[in-house]
């Protein structure tokens, strides 16, 4: 059949761009909680998903595809959600010391698109939900944090928990580039003052921290006092690291998009994935001293809401 019209020149187009397919997974695990390092804030990670579609372009945990023998773009594209995760965390929690901090997000979003279908951080939250005494915090670039609102209440009244949302610019047009489908900056502030006038305790960070791009002090104050505004309580502020295999996706961004800061960051992670120790003790001092300006404390803060209920009662009058 002879194609006519609208059908001929739509079969003449030329391909402009395939759309991305993302592929879902389940995981086979056998343990949800993971030993950190003995240096490290906490001593447990949970990661409910590994892959992430935000697909940020710095990522560091693309190292993860790795171990499964994918390309560090893959990572965005294979999605693996960990199976039975809930169940896991109800067997494995009686083995661990409640005074240890256990971090949700260190190597990728708990709330990525993928947690609306799958739900696995909302079954993990509802374990939580039934503890007390227990530290945890939860690391997001997703508003989709503010659907767990009233859950993230009932943990907070006898656990200590907080959300970190990372915010690393306030630009717009350079959060697309950088982080092309994480929801925008705004929404994610939108996200702190929701979450802080529900009474929950919540970080803004913005980390990592990127040479040239986001580590200048007037960028750093504007975050610091967008967070202030939002009801943040604490500041992070790490600096960018690039494993090898986030310089495979990073470099060849910065050369398309940014060339004139191509080949600074060769240069600057040309022997090792982490900055110098001079870059990163000035940038230290630059948080620092914006952190002062606007009252936010760094790290981990042991916050009581309003209405907590705490472990101290169940202590006085421990269940017989
Ligand atoms: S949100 Fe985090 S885990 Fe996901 S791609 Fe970005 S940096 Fe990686």
């Amino acid at each position: 059949m002879e194609l006519v019209g609208i059908a001929r020149l739509a079969f003449r187009s030329e391909l402009l761009e395939a759309k991305r397919e993302v592929e879902y997974f389940e995981l086979p695990s056998r343990s949800i909680l993971n030993r950190t390092r003995p240096n490290m804030p906490f001593q447990w990670t949970i990661n409910p998903y590994r892959g992430c579609e935000y697909g940020c372009k710095y990522c560091y945990a693309r190292y993860t595809h790795e171990f499964m023998e994918m390309a560090p773009e893959e990572f965005e594209d294979k999605i693996y959600a960990k199976s039975a995760a809930a169940h896991l965390l109800r067997q494995e929690l009686g083995r661990i010391d409640r005074k240890e901090y256990i971090a949700i997000g260190t190597a990728t979003d708990p709330y990525q698109p993928a947690e609306r279908r799958f739900g696995r951080m909302r079954g993990i939250l509802e374990v939580f939900a039934r503890e007390r005494g227990r530290h945890l915090t939860i690391t997001t670039k997703s508003d989709l944090v503010t659907r767990d609102i009233e859950l993230l209440r009932e943990i907070a009244r006898r656990n200590v928990v907080g959300v970190n949302m990372t915010i690393t610019t306030l630009d717009e047009k350079l959060a697309r580039a950088l982080e092309p489908r994480a929801p925008r900056p705004e929404l994610r502030l939108q996200a702190v003052k929701r979450l802080s006038a529900a009474g929950v305790c919540v970080a803004v960070f913005p980390n990592p921290i990127m040479p040239g791009l986001t580590d200048s002090e007037q960028a750093l104050d504007r975050l610091a006092r967008a967070a202030r505004e939002a009801g943040a309580m604490s500041l992070g502020g790490g600096p960018l690291f690039l494993k090898p295999s986030s310089q495979a996706v990073m470099l060849p961004f910065l050369e398309r998009e940014i060339p004139e800061l191509a080949a600074r960051y060769r240069e600057l992670y040309a022997t090792s994935a982490h900055l110098s120790k001079a870059y990163k003790d000035a940038l230290a001092l630059r948080v620092q001293r914006v952190r002062e300006r606007y009252g936010l404390a760094s790290g981990m803060i042991e916050y009581r809401p309003e209405f907590w209920e705490g472990e101290e009662q169940g202590e006085l009058f421990p269940l017989q």
